[in-house]
């Protein structure tokens, strides 16, 4: 990530992390002038601990297990040996009183396992991802185990005071740590935990969004497309925990009622390719092509899907064109730790056009109050919402877009992580 890259740059960092590759190969030791050390992983530890702990175990757990999450032995045992190497990788690599910044669900046990093994370096983790309240967590087999990992950590942020809370609470329910939701005693020491919502980089994509070439490009994209009225956007990962099946059935709904009307209206749905091998993944992807061959079949015209569905990665570049074509932007995951596809669309629209649909359960949702704000469970309230996003007042439009604009360039990703390392600075060793 480049906040992190710059960081890193400017203090001389170094850089932690797996090869992508469980082939033994020589990794390059050097990236943009930072030092990187690469944690080898076999194939059975990538099944095990990527694959399953991470990623099925962990990250249905929490995000409101909307797929029932799975628990393995197996799985954790590699979880817990993965993680010990990482540790091992930071404690060789610090120099003495070091700061160490572990980041997200894949690495829990670390802070601890490192202490360990330097009690003079100053830790620090993030969750990217939301941590579940009390009744999901306690589902988990070696919850003792993660919590003592997390409280390793000097300070440990999370997206959105909700999930700090969560933690903090979990933590004085289910180990020894006492104190309140930002300040735990834990084994003699003081822990932080606090929110830190991350961001986006404000200053280039504001840069992207004002060229020439982006502009041109956003219009020749409403050309394809037709010259609708409207053009209606999502861009998700194709992940369970997105909603993009609940959204296109709102929105085929909507074009059965005649609410939105074929060659008027059109939707353009992005669902960038992910973690395929995994069967959840496989059906998600399956059931989602289908409710999209079946809108495009009911209501499509010849030469005018009203949903463009695009099952790929594209270049950023592009993406920021597709935000500026688009009058709505739909974004409604049934739980997500930010979601920056919302703050970017927002920080696209210098024009102060654009409505964005957003989720409550995405964590956006605390900064983004000039939103449509749905509860991404309920259809009939994403199809309101849709509906007064389309029919906007163009001053209406306004104002909601420039208070979003106001929040989100308050802070963009490099104060997200100058506000997590100041606070780690203050923590006491
Ligand atoms: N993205 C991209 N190409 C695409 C679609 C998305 O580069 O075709 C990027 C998008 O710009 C955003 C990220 O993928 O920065 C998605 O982040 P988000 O927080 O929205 O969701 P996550 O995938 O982390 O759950």
């Amino acid at each position: 990530m480049s906040a992190l890259t710059s960081v890193l740059q400017s203090r001389n960092g170094l850089w932690i992390g797996w090869s992508g590759s469980t082939e033994r190969r020589e990794a390059p030791k050097v990236y943009e002038g930072i030092r990187l050390v690469a944690v080898e992983m076999g194939k059975e530890e990538y099944e095990n601990f990527y694959l399953g702990f991470s990623n099925a175990t962990l990250w249905p757990l929490y995000h409101d297990a909307i797929r029932a999450p799975t628990f393995h032995r197996v799985w954790w045992q590699t979880y817990v040996d993965v993680n010990r190497r990482f540790a091992e990788a930071a404690a060789e690599a610090a120099a003495p009183g070091a700061t160490v910044w572990i980041h997200d669900y894949q690495l829990q046990l670390v802070p601890r396992m490192l202490r360990q093994l330097r009690p003079d370096v100053r830790i620090g983790f993030f969750l990217h991802i939301p941590f579940p309240p009390i009744e999901l967590f306690m589902q988990l087999p070696w919850r003792r185990e993660i919590l003592a990992g997390l409280l390793g950590a000097d300070l440990i942020g999370f997206q959105v005071r909700h999930a700090a809370s969560n933690f903090s609470r979990m933590a004085r329910r289910q180990s020894l740590a006492t104190g309140t939701d930002s300040i735990l005693e834990y084994e003699g020491r003081t822990v932080r935990v606090g929110a830190f919502p991350i961001s986006v980089d404000c200053r280039q994509i504001v840069a992207l969004a004002n060229d020439r070439a982006t502009r041109e490009r956003a219009q020749s994209l409403r050309a394809d497309l037709g010259e609708p009225e409207v053009v209606l956007l999502g861009v998700d990962r194709l992940d369970y925990t997105k909603g993009i099946q609940q959204r296109i059935k709102a929105v085929s709904e909507l074009f059965e009622e005649g609410s939105l009307v074929a060659g008027r209206h059109v939707m353009v749905q992005v669902a960038v390719p992910s973690r395929e091998t995994d069967a959840h993944y496989e059906r998600e992807r399956h059931d989602l092509e289908q409710v999209v061959s079946e809108v495009n079949g009911d209501y499509g015209l010849v030469g005018r899907p009203v949903v463009h569905y695009l099952h790929q990665n594209l270049p950023f570049a592009e993406l920021v064109a597709l935000y500026l074509a688009a009058d709505v932007m739909i974004v409604t995951p049934f739980r997500d730790g930010m979601n920056l596809v919302a703050k970017e669309y927002v920080m696209c629209r210098g024009d102060l056009r654009g409505r964005l649909v957003l989720s409550e359960f995405a964590g956006a949702a605390g900064e983004l109050g000039g939103a449509f704000m749905v509860n991404p469970h309920d259809l009939e309230g994403i199809k309101e919402a849709i509906r007064l996003a389309v029919d906007v007042a163009p001053k209406e439009e306004r104002d909601r877009m420039s208070r979003m604009r106001r929040r989100t360039s308050r802070r963009d990703v490099y104060d997200w992580a100058e506000s997590f390392l100041a606070a780690l600075r203050q923590t006491s060793l």
